[in-house]
This record gives C-alpha cells, sequence and structure tokens, in this order.
C-alpha cells in the first residue's frame, strides 16, 4: 500500500509518503530553534508550532512524491506516547483527512515505528528478531514476532541512553541535542582516559540483570568528574570525556543486546531511534555481532531519529494485516509498545 503518514510525537513536524518499505516523500520540520531559548522543548508551544507547520509539511511531501491523493491508501498518525497536546495536531489532522478523503485510518505507536525504521534499509527484514530501541526517552530490548506482537526482555531502570547522551552534553556545554555533538568529539578522545560505571542492576538473589540498563550512575560520574576537574581549575577534557562516556554507554548496549539475543536464539538484531545513529555503537555492533554469527540491522542514518516514513511503514504493515483504527482514537502521553494494538478496531489477520 501507499501510505500517508504524520509524526507529531514531540518536537518535530513529519509527514512522508512510503509505499510497502520504499520512501516516496519524507518531510522533517525541526522546531529546534522555537525551542532554544526556554533550553528544553515547551509542550504547549510545539503543539502550535505543529499546526503552523503541518499543512506545508503535507503539501511538500505530495510534491516530493510527485504523486495525488488518488495514490494514497490510508493516511496514518503516530497516537502515543509524546507530548499530549503534539499528537493531537498529528491524529486530528491525518483523521480529518482520511474522513475527507475517504480513506481508512491507521494509528500508530511511536517506538513501533522507530522499530519498523530498520526496514527502510532491509525491506527483506522478517520476524523473528531482537530489537534494541534506544532513544531520547527510552531504552528497551524488545522480542520481536511479527506485526504489533512484543515482548520486553529488558530495558532501563533510569534515564534512555538518549538522554544520558544529551545530559552529559549539558554538563559539558555542547547543547541540545546532545547525542551528535558527543558522537563527534568522542571521535576526537580517548575512550580509555576515564573508567565510568556500567550500570548494573543487583538482582536480589544476588548476581546482576543480564538485559537491564541504567543510565544515571554513569551520568553522575561524569558530573562529579567535571565538577572535581572544574575545582582544580583545569580546562575540561571533553573529547576523552565524551570519547569514554560514549564508549561505556556502547560498551553496556552492545553486550546486553548481545546476550540477549543469544540467549532467546534471535539470530537478527534490530536497531532503532536516535542513538541508532550512534557511530561509536554501529562500529562496536557490526564487529562484535559478526564474531558471534549475529545479523545486525541499522536503520538508514536520516530515519534514526524522528520521522514520519518509519510511522508509515509501521502502517502499511498493519494496513496488510488489515488493521484499521476507529476515528475515535485519540492520541495518549504514555502507553507500552506492547499495546501497540490497542489502536485497531479490526485484528484478523
Ligand atoms: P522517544 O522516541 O523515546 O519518544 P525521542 O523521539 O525524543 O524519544 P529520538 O528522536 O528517537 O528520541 O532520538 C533523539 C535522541 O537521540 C536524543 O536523545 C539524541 O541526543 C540522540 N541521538 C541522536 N543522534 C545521536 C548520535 N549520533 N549519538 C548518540 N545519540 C544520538
Ligand atoms: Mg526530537
Ligand atoms: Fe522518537
Amino acid at each position: 500500500p501507499t501510505i500517508l503518514a504524520l509524526e507529531t510525537s514531540c518536537d518535530e513536524t513529519a509527514a512522508a509518503i512510503v509505499r510497502d518499505r520504499q520512501v516516496l516523500g519524507s518531510i522533517v520540520a525541526s522546531q529546534l530553534e522555537i525551542h532554544q531559548p526556554y533550553g528544553g522543548v515547551v509542550p504547549e508551544v510545539a503543539a502550535r508550532a505543529h499546526v503552523t507547520a503541518m499543512g506545508n509539511a503535507i503539501a511538500a511531501v505530495f510534491t516530493q512524491a510527485n504523486l495525488d491523493w488518488a495514490d494514497i491508501d490510508a493516511v496514518a498518525a503516530t497516537c502515543a506516547p509524546g507530548l499530549v497536546g503534539a499528537l493531537l495536531v498529528g491524529v486530528s489532522a491525518a483523521k480529518t483527512l482520511a474522513m475527507v478523503r475517504d480513506k481508512p485510518f491507521i494509528g500508530v505507536h511511536h517506538l513501533e515505528g522507530h522499530l519498523y525504521a530498520a526496514y527502510l534499509s532491509q525491506p527483506d527484514l522478517a520476524p523473528p528478531f531482537l530489537c534494541l530501541l534506544v532513544s531520547g526517552g527510552h531504552t528497551s530490548l524488545v522480542q520481536v514476532r511479527g506485526c504489533g506482537d512484543y515482548t520486553i526482555l529488558g530495558g532501563t531502570r533510569d534515564d534512555a541512553a538518549g538522554e544520558a547522551f544529551d545530559k552529559v552534553a549539558r554538563q559539558l556545554d555542547l547543547g541540545y541535542p546532545g547525542g551528535p555533538a558527543i558522537d563527534r568529539l568522542a571521535q576526537q578522545g580517548n575512550p580509555r582516559a576515564f573508567d565510568l560505571p556500567e550500570g548494573k542492576i543487583s538482582l536480589p538473589g544476588g548476581g546482576f540483570h543480564p538485559y537491564d540498563f541504567s543510565f544515571s550512575g554513569i551520568k553522575t560520574a561524569v558530573l562529579r568528574l567535571t565538577e572535581k576537574l572544574r575545582a582544580e581549575g583545569r580546562t575540561l577534557p571533553t573529547a576523552d570525556i565524551a570519547a569514554s562516556f560514549q564508549a561505556t554507554v556502547v560498551g553496556v548496549l552492545s553486550k546486553r543486546a548481545i546476550a540477549c539475543a543469544r540467549d532467546h536464539q534471535l539470530n537478527t538484531l534490530v536497531l532503532g531511534g536516535g542513538v541508532a545513529a550512534n557511530s561509536g555503537l554501529r562500529q562496536q555492533l557490526q564487529t562484535e555481532a559478526a564474531d558471534c554469527g549475529l545479523r545486525v540491522i541499522f536503520p538508514p542514518l536520516a530515519y534514526c531519529t524522528d520521522n514520519a516514513a518509519m510511522i508509515a511503514c509501521a502502517a502499511a504493515d498493519h494496513w496488510r494485516q488489515g488493521h484499521r483504527s476507529p476515528l475515535t482514537l485519540a492520541g495518549q502521553s504514555r502507553l507500552p509498545v506492547t499495546a501497540a494494538m490497542s489502536f485497531y478496531l479490526d485484528k484478523a489477520d
């Protein structure tokens, strides 16, 4: 099918047209500059900016794809999780267009979208596989059995991986979003310069949880380190700190994802979310996975962070399964990916 999808869960106004797993058009209008003066995303401001940007994004994506409404089989939108006011803009626009143009409406879970981004680089990808979702708000190991069939095998107990990158970047005065800045700076630093904690979760019976993560300890360790160096009047070795931080985070992510795949007899590991753009993570997983016969699939770089192409790609799979959403569906701020199927009326396969 050919799907028009809208994504407004946070601070990017995105529209895309995807045919099966091929991107025909993708527009991502970032609100970065709008929120910059506030030092973070302001929900009410984000919602209003989506209203302003959405019309142009939709018009532009049709121009880019060189298609018109007759070519569209369904209209999709991210319904959860995210900023509820922001989500409502995309959801309302998509439902209105679906109604006016007499097309089915398909709601999509944002994290299911991140998971589907890998299909855009590998259209023949098929479950079962393990997905390591590493975004700004989430870090999870998800066992994928089929479209909408997810089991969480592990995850973070505190900060998300992307959040840790953003917070450490802030401590090093690298600006927002911090992930790309740390990634760039780390390439000039020594990853063994500082010893930082891996963040292990103790189990009641002793030992550590094999697939869970904790990133708040490493963030605090970097804070203590920078405070100490500043108190000593030293210039911060930011490249060495960035490299050590990135190497530690990448190390735990790779180690636990590979162990989880092996223990569950899954021979494909799929990456999703903004941190999947990290060059250190890409390098380390490529080599380590190859060593143990694991196939690793990354999304195209452009579709790691928020975009509507990944949402359209997920919607196309739901469309093929006969899944349709009611026009009463609303946006929800919180919803686990395991509840992604709650968006559909007709769950017949
Ligand atoms: P969620 O999807 O959990 O709701 P989100 O949509 O804000 O959160 P994404 O758009 O998937 O998150 O990703 C943004 C995050 O990815 C930010 O935390 C950003 O710092 C991080 N990120 C982006 N590029 C890189 C990179 N090259 N290295 C590390 N982190 C990165
Ligand atoms: Mg964003
Ligand atoms: Fe996201």
